[in-house]
């Protein structure tokens, strides 16, 4: 069966456009394009078949490369030939439910959905799996692309650097200087990425590679490129699957550029238009207060402006003019959509509680675990809910957000904070430590000043 994929308007103006040419916006009105499937020809399987269908390619050693993003290649991009596929083995990656998490956010049937567990430490890599492969396509068919570029908050350039690199395609990650961490910036240095650190901050680097994608001759990696999203969305089939093919009441996401909710909701409406589920979940994203242009649009009707985005831990999601806004608003009004917002203590805070569960938080899951208890609080999710927090990134790349919070550097209280108990070499001190920790005392001394 020829399944088929072709970008089309977001405004819905006529025309379809190959998905190997290089072509972001609407060339009638400029708005995004996005990627259109061929529902008919996706028919000829029942929605039991292609539930079964993915069961067993998802089976360990069952899998098209191991890779859960394309062991549903159908549905991402059909048109990629096997030997053009780029893939780190991403996807599959744990949906936990760890029991102190949930009754510490008074919700005991909470699920984190790990994305962080991947090549690259982010999901960014179920994006950049599809995009790197049909640049390698493009390539093979004899088209000329000097190099995939993008413009990055950090993990975006991680994850192009390295599928760049798997497949030999030059690449030029443009970062905002000093806003990335050391580990964000240490990726595509050590993959061989041109790097260029500009004096800017996340806006600004994607006004100057949308500058240089129309005169240069590079293709453009950022999230504006619709076949990001189409691996992405598999993240939702995948919440679904782990649920044994069932849907969660609320999903709860951190947001930036708001490609990634976008996605999110585009995977449900594949699983809703083949019959695979009859329910939508609820859709929340979840911003910092210092970059919350879609909580603002959430307050006022909708209606969106962009903002100035100011510093913040949480920075992957430090973005002011978000490119996937318009996406976002609309799978939001469809998914029963809410926008919750976290100031820089409440995502520190609610970070360090879920750490405290055994969890290793990054700053943006903290923005959606911070979310998460206020609309706990208010009652706005019910206690009863089954709610799943994508986890976007692995906390390990964020080394200094730890530090800071357990040194207490922050610039507000830190009352998780914890710090190693220097003794001397000496079994009694040990002992008494030992005995300090049974019986309930802080395991480390309490946080100084
Ligand atoms: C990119 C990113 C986000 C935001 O995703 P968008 O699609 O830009 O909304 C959130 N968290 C992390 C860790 C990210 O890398
Ligand atoms: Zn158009």
């Amino acid at each position: 069966m020829p399944y088929r994929a072709v970008f089309r308007c977001l405004a819905g103006c006529p025309g379809d456009h190959a998905l190997d040419q290089p072509i972001y916006r609407c060339p009638s009105c400029g708005q995004l394009l996005e990627v259109a499937h061929d529902l008919d020809a996706l028919c000829d399987r029942t929605a039991s078949a292609w539930m079964a269908l993915f069961d067993d390619r998802d089976r360990p050693h069952g899998t098209i490369h191991g890779s859960s993003v394309w062991s549903k290649r159908e549905w991402v991009c059909p048109a990629v030939r096997d030997e053009c596929i780029v893939t780190m083995r991403e996807g599959g990656t744990p949906l936990v439910k760890l029991d102190r998490l949930g009754a510490e956010f008074g919700v005991p049937d909470l699920w984190i959905k790990q994305c962080g567990f991947t090549h690259t430490g982010s999901f960014k890599d179920l994006g950049m799996t599809v995009l790197v492969s049909v640049v390698r396509q493009m390539i093979a068919d004899g088209r000329r692309v000097r190099a995939v570029a993008c413009a990055s908050s950090g993990d975006t350039s991680a994850s192009l650097a390295a599928y760049a690199a798997a497949a030999g395609i030059p690449a030029l990650v443009i970062l905002p200087r000093g806003r990335v961490s050391t580990a964000q910036l240490l990726q595509p240095l050590a993959n061989g990425a041109l790097v260029l650190s500009l004096d800017t901050d996340f806006d600004g680097c994607m006004a100057i590679v949308q500058r240089l994608v129309e005169a240069e001759g590079v293709y453009l990696a950022n999230s504006m490129n619709s076949l990001r999203l189409e691996g992405q969305k598999t993240v939702a089939v995948e919440i679904v699957q782990q649920l044994g093919w069932t849907v969660p009441d609320v999903v709860v996401i951190p947001g930036g550029n708001l490609g990634n909710v976008s996605a999110l909701g585009a995977g449900f409406d594949l699983m809703v238009a083949l019959g695979l589920i009859d329910t939508r979940p609820r859709l929340i994203v979840a911003q910092a207060a210092a970059a919350n242009p879609l909580y603002l649009a959430y307050q006022n009707g909708w209606r969106y402006r962009s903002v100035t985005a100011r510093p913040t831990l949480a920075s992957a999601i430090q973005i002011g003019a978000p490119v996937s806004v318009q996406k976002a608003i609309r799978v939001l009004q469809r998914y029963q959509g809410c926008v919750e917002q976290a100031t820089e203590e409440e995502l520190s805070h609610a970070a360090a509680r879920a750490d405290r569960c055994g969890m290793f938080t990054c700053p943006h899951t903290g923005v959606a675990l911070a979310a998460l208890s206020t609309l706990v609080a208010r009652g706005e999710i019910g206690r009863h809910a089954r709610v799943v927090v994508v986890s976007t990134a692995n906390g390990l790349k964020f080394p200094e957000f730890k530090q800071r919070y357990h040194e207490s550097t922050l610039g507000f209280p830190t009352p998780l904070a914890s710090r190693p108990l220097e003794l001397p070499n000496d079994l009694d001190a040990v002992r008494r430590a030992l005995d300090g920790l049974t019986r309930g005392e802080s395991p480390a001394p309490p946080p100084r000043g």
